[in-house]
């Protein structure tokens, strides 16, 4: 087993931490890789070397910046069998989803490369006459990037991409159940060409690495993938710094009686089962209307039932394990949960006869809104399926609870789909596909307790990782006193 120290200043160094961990894989609960357990000595020399490499990168100018990218994306894309195989490996997902894991990261890096020939502010006329005003971008310093294990590749590379671009220095924080993807990721880039000591990778627990991450006054802005819990303590602990959270979700799936049941079954079992319903985007809920409600339960039972469990290295597997023992004991907790509760368990609601830490894809019917397994994240192959009476209701019960992440709505009609579009408490709603399934150009984030507002990706990804400077060059060759001369 490979042993890895703290990648800091371009370079694997030795941390002064001797603690260390094992990342394991999911399917079979063998180790993986040893990684350092950080210390807080560890994460501030970590923080003082990103921003001794702030000047330097920053006065780069953009388009070289996105240059640099654009190799790291060529290199991904070179890399993405041997690295999508250790995603597998490590974090559990079945290879055709973690082949997908390493591409977002290849359309993101390529994405941003060309933002670095834009960067745009823009210029507004003044109320002075012989006066000039407009925007520019600037980096912000020093950010901290943490993440979780679900999307090991992707997230970082959502984060990291606009980063870079607009010119920041990053301390890289990843998940304990994914430090290898972690690790790969640092050492293409450095690859591609990103000087020593701009993008630094420490590892270790979150309850120590996290709040001096969080805390330090030289990280000027943090930004955030994972649970709610977490995503809180950060905001009550950061300070005055920018701060991008994006939390939980609990997704609805709306069918309605004009759907193609066909098309949302489909939707569905991509949307619950997918990625073991780890996705912050999965659908947990299926809220469907009472005149074909009977017909897609008993559609969605026999087609859950034939998914097939197993390793996600192994073509014949549809559905590989879950990250590790906790979330594994999470979804055994919830069904009984929800058995107590009264929802009727149609199938699953077990572990799977491997070793690793697999779980079957699960179906409760008969869900009231009000009961637990309805309302909190699993994150698990738990789906919920709630009986409505119309679209009004179908939109209610969406909305009732505390996320508002993704949401999905079934139907031929575009009144229906309008009115969802509208009412929808979501940052993303999808017609007549399933809830997951985000694209590198548009934004993606949640409302309510899925975040604080922040947008990833796309064109607000370049706001989360930039300050806006205004500009006013007064050329009148007088004092001119905006709001009191005439
Ligand atoms: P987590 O909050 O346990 O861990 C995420 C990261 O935070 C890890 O790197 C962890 O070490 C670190 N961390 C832990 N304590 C910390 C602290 N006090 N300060 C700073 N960092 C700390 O989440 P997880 O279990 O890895 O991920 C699953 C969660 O992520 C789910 O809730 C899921 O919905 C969410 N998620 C959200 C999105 C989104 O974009 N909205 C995407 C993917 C996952």
């Amino acid at each position: 087993m490979k042993k890895f120290g703290l990648f800091i200043g371009g370079k694997w160094v030795v941390p002064d931490s001797k603690a260390r961990f094992i990342s394991l894989n999911p399917a079979t609960k063998k180790p993986v890789a040893s990684f350092p357990s950080a210390n807080e000595k560890d994460v501030l020399y970590a923080i003082s070397i990103a921003k001794a490499a702030f000047p330097k990168w920053s006065a780069i100018p953009a388009p070289k910046r996105g240059e640099v990218l654009l190799r790291f994306a060529s290199l991904l894309r070179k890399n993405k069998e041997r690295l999508a195989r250790v995603v597998t490996q490590e974090m559990g997902k079945v290879l055709l989803e973690a082949r997908g894991d390493v591409q977002e990261a290849i359309d993101a890096a390529e994405y941003m490369a060309g933002e670095g020939r834009r960067l745009f502010g823009y210029t507004a006329p003044s109320e002075l006459p012989n006066k000039a005003a407009f925007t520019v971008r600037e980096p912000i310093g020093v950010c901290a990037l943490i993440t979780p294990w679900n999307f090991p590749v992707a997230i970082p590379a959502w984060k990291m991409m606009p980063a870079l671009v607009c010119g920041n220095t990053v301390v890289f924080k990843p998940s304990s159940d994914t430090p290898l993807c972690a690790a790969m990721f640092v050492e293409l880039l450095h690859e591609a060409g990103i000087p020593g000591g701009v993008v630094n990778m420490v590892t270790g627990s979150g309850g120590i690495v996290g709040p001096v991450l969080v805390q330090n006054p030289d990280v000027r802005t943090v930004s955030f993938t994972g649970n709610r819990e977490t995503g809180e303590w950060i905001a009550k602990n950061a300070g005055v710094k920018k701060i991008g959270l994006e939390l939980g979700g609990k997704n609805p799936i709306i069918i309605m009686d004009d759907a193609d049941l066909h098309l949302a079954l489909e939707g569905v079992l991509w949307g619950a089962f997918g990625t073991t319903g780890q996705r912050c985007t999965a659908a947990s809920r299926v809220i469907v209307h009472e005149k074909v409600f009977a017909e897609f339960e008993k559609m969605l039972v026999v087609a859950a039932k034939k998914l097939r469990l197993g390793s996600g290295a192994s073509s014949s597997a549809d559905v590989g394990p879950l990250i590790n023992q906790k979330a594994l004991e999470k979804s055994q907790y919830f069904v009984s949960v929800g058995i107590k509760e009264g929802a009727r368990l149609l199938c699953g609601g077990k572990r799977g006869p491997h070793s690793g830490f697999f779980f079957e894809p699960t179906v409760f019917s008969g869900v009231a809104q009000k009961m637990r397994v309805a309302r909190e994240e699993i994150f698990g192959p738990i789906v919920c399926l709630i009986k409505v009476k119309n679209l009004a209701e179908a939109i209610k019960t969406a909305n009732d609870v505390d996320y508002g992440l993704s949401a999905s709505i079934y139907t031929k009609g575009i009144s229906n789909a309008f009115k969802a579009i509208e009412q929808l408490e979501s940052g993303i709603v999808y017609v007549n596909a399933s809830t997951i399934g985000a694209e590198v150009h548009l934004p993606f984030g949640g409302v309510k307790g899925t975040g604080n507002g922040v947008r990833e990706a796309g064109i607000e990804g370049i706001n989360e990782f930039s300050e806006t400077k205004t500009v006013y060059i007064d050329y009148s060759g007088k004092l001119q006193r905006a709001q009191i001369d005439d």
